[in-house]
């Protein structure tokens, strides 16, 4: 045993020559279409509707989801791959492929062949958009202590309630949406959520405000109210009452799409300051030649690439449908995540004053990898997980 694992061949990875040629091929997309375009995504705060477009063209947008609903297929590790490359180049793109992620796993792993077929396919087609509305103003690390409110009346639940910092919900077509439908139970505070899937056009529901958040301009998060909005009893998402772990579930798979938008962030950063390095001069010499930025160099490239292992291996581990996929989903967020903050800060020193001249585009990294410590599970609650994980998995304890 390799503790707390079972066995040295739960750490391989299983990747081949179609996960390369894949990558490549997205790779060539996003320096055609998306690189020559960063600055004006910063300025104006929005992905160009054309970059969307040419993205459902290549079927990325059903990456990740069987073919039988429409999709490329393609699994965990595909996806990971599809997120880091364009991250690489406009993290808040991997921000817009992660929201129909966190649309549509709730519905395939818990939903109904109707709701697979219904919500899923137009999704995996790039005909429709997705979002995951969750967060509330009063927490969103809590899921149990959610106050939105979902009550039965006949055929129909209906749900009042607020959302906030919900990304993609300006574009969406459809969310999942999560509510209280019974109080919780003495011994078990998670239980009396339900998840439902709302469609835009159901009266009460109101896209708010847009926040103004530091990075991933291109994808700024919403406020989303619902007001007495009716939703049809066939749209709850899995067992009622049972939603909790409907979301939890879904932030287990998708976390590793993070770690993935930031092994990406950290990849661009990381090959910035080395460019700089291999040019810039200072004191008669370039800067590759002074001993504390090649330290510098050094230790953001140990960094970056034990980050992409364990991204990658996260995403093996979830393709094979290996239960230890869980423990590695938090390693690897929250290790690629501090990772890619801390090389892009090292980035901007290596920059020197360029690196926080805005138009050089150094600075945006940093402020996108500290993005992505807080979504889909802050740090905080990874390092729970993962003690919580590791002690199930070594000892069968609940702590
Ligand atoms: C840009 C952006 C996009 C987002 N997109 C979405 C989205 O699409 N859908 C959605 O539902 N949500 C979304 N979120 C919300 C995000 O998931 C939450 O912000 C996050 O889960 C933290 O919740 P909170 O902000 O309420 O912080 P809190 O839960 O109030 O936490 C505050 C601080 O306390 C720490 N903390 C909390 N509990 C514990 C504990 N038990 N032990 C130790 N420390 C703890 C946290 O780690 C954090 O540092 C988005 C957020 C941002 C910034």
């Amino acid at each position: 045993m390799v503790f707390p694992f079972s066995s040295i061949t739960d750490f391989s990875i299983k990747l081949d020559e179609e996960h390369e040629l894949f990558r490549k091929a997205v790779r060539e997309f996003v320096e055609s279409k998306v690189m020559p375009r960063w600055q004006e995504i910063e300025r104006e705060n929005r992905i160009p509707e054309d970059i969307i477009e040419a993205m459902k063209e290549q079927g990325f947008f059903g990456v990740g989801i069987p073919e039988e609903y429409g999709g490329q297929g393609g699994g965990q590790l595909t996806t990971a791959i599809l997120v880091e490359e364009v991250s690489r180049a406009v993290p808040a793109l991997g921000v817009t492929l992660g929201v129909n992620h966190l649309f549509v796993v709730p519905i395939l792993l818990f939903g109904s062949e109707e709701q697979k077929k219904r919500y899923v396919t137009p999704i995996a087609q790039g005909e429709a958009r997705g979002a995951h509305a969750n967060t509330e103003p009063t927490g969103g690390s809590d899921v149990a202590g959610i106050q939105t409110r979902a009550r039965r009346v006949n055929d129909h639940y209906v749900i009042t309630g607020r959302k906030v910092f919900i990304s993609g919900a300006g574009d969406a077509d459809y969310l999942v949406v999560s509510a209280r439908t019974s109080p919780p139970r003495e011994d078990k505070r998670w239980w009396g959520i339900s998840v439902f899937i709302v469609e835009k056009g159901y009266p009460g529901l109101k896209i708010g405000q847009q926040f103004k958040v530091m990075g991933m301009r291109g994808e700024q998060p919403y406020e989303v109210i619902l007001d007495e909005v009716k939703v049809p009893a066939e749209n709850l998402v899995g067992p009622e009452n049972e939603g909790f772990k409907v979301i939890v579930t879904t932030y287990d798979h998708t976390r590793i799409g993070i770690a993935a938008q930031a092994v990406g962030i950290a990849q661009a950063a990381f090959e910035k300051a080395l460019n700089y390095a291999l040019q810039r001069e200072t004191f008669g010499q370039l800067l590759i030649q002074h001993q504390m930025i090649i330290q510098k160099l050094a230790d953001m490239y140990m960094r970056l690439e034990a980050a992409r292992l364990l991204t990658y291996w996260a995403a093996s581990l979830a393709d094979q449908g290996k239960k230890e996929f869980i423990v590695a989903a938090s390693l690897a967020k929250a290790f690629a995540t501090e990772a890619a903050e801390w090389i892009a800060r090292q980035a901007i020193q290596i920059h020197g004053g360029y690196g926080v001249d805005v138009e050089t585009g150094v600075e945006r990294y940093l402020r996108d990898a500290i993005i992505t410590t807080i979504y889909e599970g802050t740090n905080e609650i990874q390092r729970l997980t993962i003690v919580r994980q590791l002690v199930r998995q070594a000892f069968g304890l609940k702590i």
